[in-house]
This record gives structure tokens, C-alpha cells and sequence, in this order.
């Protein structure tokens, strides 16, 4: 029976939770279509919520997080696929409930498998992953609505993986993009990936009690929430397209209707785990070529899976900048 490596966590004693990589058996892992030989992954916060033990993204432990997976089909059952075929899985329930992203073999249904878009390397699609992925959701509405030479646009959380891919793949398409970062040292960094200005969090969320702002942003890439997205939303323009995709600071949202009765601003909701097939194959696509970005290796730190548990670790304490690639195989 063949056996491969994962990062399995594990609850260690009650509500105590700790990840070490393990020998498991391809039949430790659930059925489905397509078995994937992965090669490469990546850490979001949302694997880092799912090896802490987070009930809301995990329910049964041990479990192999990574909600992030490239890498070649080793056997398919579907016609779609077939064996050696480079593809990309993420979202639905890959790390979540399904093993994911953290073991050398994943096994998934076949209408989770994206196939690797020409123009793409294996390795490059998971710099990307699900956050270049979420960055590029919320880019294709700004783009809808907002032409570059329009304005500023506001990136909030800018330093981590969702933030960081918004900044270097507008500015990539011509956009003037302000970056929010609690980070003093990853100016030079967004600087280098392409953000005209900064705002430290505390500027971004000055006068925060009024009802409305100066107008500043045509767009709004939000990672954050609370404060700092009803801020936004009252700063931004009229007809301004303001796209929540995280709560990294907090889930709620404390704004009055003001920006959107007087000043017709538009509040887009990010949903990449339920992205429909077509227009999920549409953006990586678009990642691939028009909206590729340069010398994508200097935006993320290379790790094994033996690496994992301190990045966790730092992820959750919102000490990254940019991404972590974790190389599986
Ligand atoms: P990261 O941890 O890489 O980045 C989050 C960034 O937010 C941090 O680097 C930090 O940036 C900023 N931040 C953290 N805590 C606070 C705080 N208390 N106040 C203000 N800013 C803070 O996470 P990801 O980029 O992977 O994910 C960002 C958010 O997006 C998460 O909430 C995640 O769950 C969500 N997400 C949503 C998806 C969707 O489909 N809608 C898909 C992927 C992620 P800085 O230091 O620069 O300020």
C-alpha cells in the first residue's frame, strides 16, 4: 500500500492542537475522482485557523489542512483528466473537512480540479493560491466599473497574501494603489511591488466616528473588516466599487447607509470557496496572462512541510508579509 508524507494535526490534549509531518496511506484519504500527486501549497490564514484547532473551518482532528493544492494527476477515474495531466485545486472543501494541501497525495472530486491555464508554472499558481486568487476575484469588479487612470485605490491588510497580490496585480494593470500595512517594514516591499502610497492603520481609521469622509478611494480592496472597512466605504468616492473579502481585524461591519444613498457606493462581497467553475477557470486564466505578475518568487518565503508549524504560528499573530509557497513533493 502506498505510503506518503503529510502534516497532520492532531489535538494533542483537550482544545490543544499541534501539527508534525506523518507517514499515511493513500487509503487514509476519502474517496473521489481524481488522486493528485501534489507538488507544491501554500499557507492562508484560513489553514492556520484549521491547525489550531478553529471547529468553524475543521471539525474532526487528526486532519491534514491546505486548502491550497497544484500539482499532477497521478490516476483519474473521470474523463476530464487523465494521468500526468498539471492541475490546480483550491477552495470548497480542500483543508477543510477534506484532506488537503499539506500532504504529498490529495484525492478529490473532479469538479473541485482546475487545469494548469497555459502561460502558468505549478509553482507560481501556488505563490498565488487562494489569496492571489481572492485579489484577483475582487480586481475583475473594480476592473467592471473603474478604469486605472480614475483615481486611487485603498488596500487594506496590503502586507499579507490578500493584500500583497492586490497591490502588485493592480498596479500591474496601471492602478494607483494606497496600501494600508500595521507594518513599518514592509513599506519597501509594497514600495517594490508597486503601491504609490501608505497609510498606517491608525491614519486609515482617523475620525472613524463620523458618518462620512472626504472621498478618496474609487476602489477598495478590504481584508480587515470592522472599523477599517466602514471607513473605507465613507471615503469612497461616488459610484465607488468597495470589495470585502477578509475579516483579519473583525467580522463586523459598523457603517450607516450614507456612502450608498448619497454617494452610490457600490459593496461587493468576495466569495472564492463557492467561485462557479467558469468563472473560476476565467480568473486563473486572467492570472496567467494579462494580469501575471513579475518575479512572483519575490513575494513569498519557500518552505517544507516541516517549516509549517512556526509560519502557523506567525500567520496568526499577522506577522507575515506576502506569502508562504510550501513545496510538497
Ligand atoms: P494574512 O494573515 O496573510 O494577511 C492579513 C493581514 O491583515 C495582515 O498581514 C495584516 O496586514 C492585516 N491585519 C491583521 N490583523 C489586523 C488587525 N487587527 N487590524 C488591521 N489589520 C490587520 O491573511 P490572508 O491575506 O490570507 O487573508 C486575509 C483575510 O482574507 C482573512 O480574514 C481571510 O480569512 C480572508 N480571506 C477571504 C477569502 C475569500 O474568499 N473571501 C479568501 C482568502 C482569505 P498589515 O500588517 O499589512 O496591516
Amino acid at each position: 500500500m502506498k505510503k506518503f508524507k503529510a502534516f497532520v494535526v492532531e489535538e494533542i490534549q483537550e482544545n490543544q492542537f499541534s501539527g508534525t509531518v506523518k507517514e499515511q496511506h493513500l487509503s487514509d484519504l476519502p474517496p473521489g475522482d481524481v488522486l493528485v500527486q501534489v507538488k507544491y501549497s501554500s499557507l492562508n490564514y484560513k489553514d492556520a485557523l484549521s491547525a489550531s484547532g478553529n471547529r468553524g473551518v475543521s471539525k474532526n482532528y487528526p486532519h491534514t489542512p491546505g486548502i491550497d493544492a497544484a500539482g499532477v494527476v497521478h490516476e483519474s477515474s473521470d474523463v476530464r483528466f487523465k494521468t500526468g495531466d498539471e492541475v490546480i485545486v483550491t477552495s470548497y472543501d480542500l483543508g477543510m473537512n477534506t484532506a488537503g494541501g499539506f500532504g504529498q497525495y490529495i484525492r478529490v472530486p473532479a469538479n473541485w480540479v482546475v487545469p494548469l491555464p497555459t502561460g502558468m508554472a505549478l509553482k507560481e499558481s501556488m505563490i498565488l493560491g487562494t489569496a492571489g486568487f481572492t485579489a484577483a476575484m475582487a480586481i475583475f469588479e473594480i476592473l467592471k466599473e473603474i478604469p486605472p487612470d480614475s483615481g486611487e485605490i485603498l488596500v487594506t491588510g496590503a502586507s499579507g497574501g490578500v493584500g500583497s497580490m492586490a497591490v502588485a496585480i493592480l498596479s500591474k494593470l496601471g492602478y494607483q494603489v494606497v496600501a494600508v500595512s500595521g507594518k513599518e517594514s514592509a513599506r519597501n516591499f509594497l514600495k517594490t511591488r508597486g503601491a504609490s502610497r501608505f497609510l498606517s492603520r491608525e491614519e486609515a481609521l482617523d475620525k472613524k466616528e463620523r458618518p462620512l469622509l472626504k472621498p478618496q478611494w474609487t476602489g477598495v480592496i478590504d481584508t480587515v473588516g470592522g472599523d477599517m472597512l466602514a471607513n473605507a466605504i465613507k471615503a469612497a468616492m461616488p459610484g465607488g466599487v468597495v470589495a470585502a473579502c477578509g475579516n483579519a481585524a473583525s467580522p463586523d461591519l459598523p457603517i450607516n447607509v450614507f456612502p450608498f444613498i448619497l454617494r452610490g457606493v457600490k459593496l461587493i462581497g468576495i466569495d472564492s470557496q463557492n467561485c462557479r467553475m467558469p468563472h473560476r477557470e476565467y480568473i486563473w486564466k486572467k492570472l496567467a496572462k494579462e494580469w501575471k505578475i513579475e518575479n512572483p518568487e519575490s513575494m513569498s518565503l519557500e518552505i517544507g512541510l516541516s517549516g509549517l508549524q512556526a509560519q502557523i504560528d506567525r500567520i496568526l499573530s499577522g506577522k507575515i508579509t506576502g506569502r508562504i509557497l510550501v513545496k510538497i513533493s
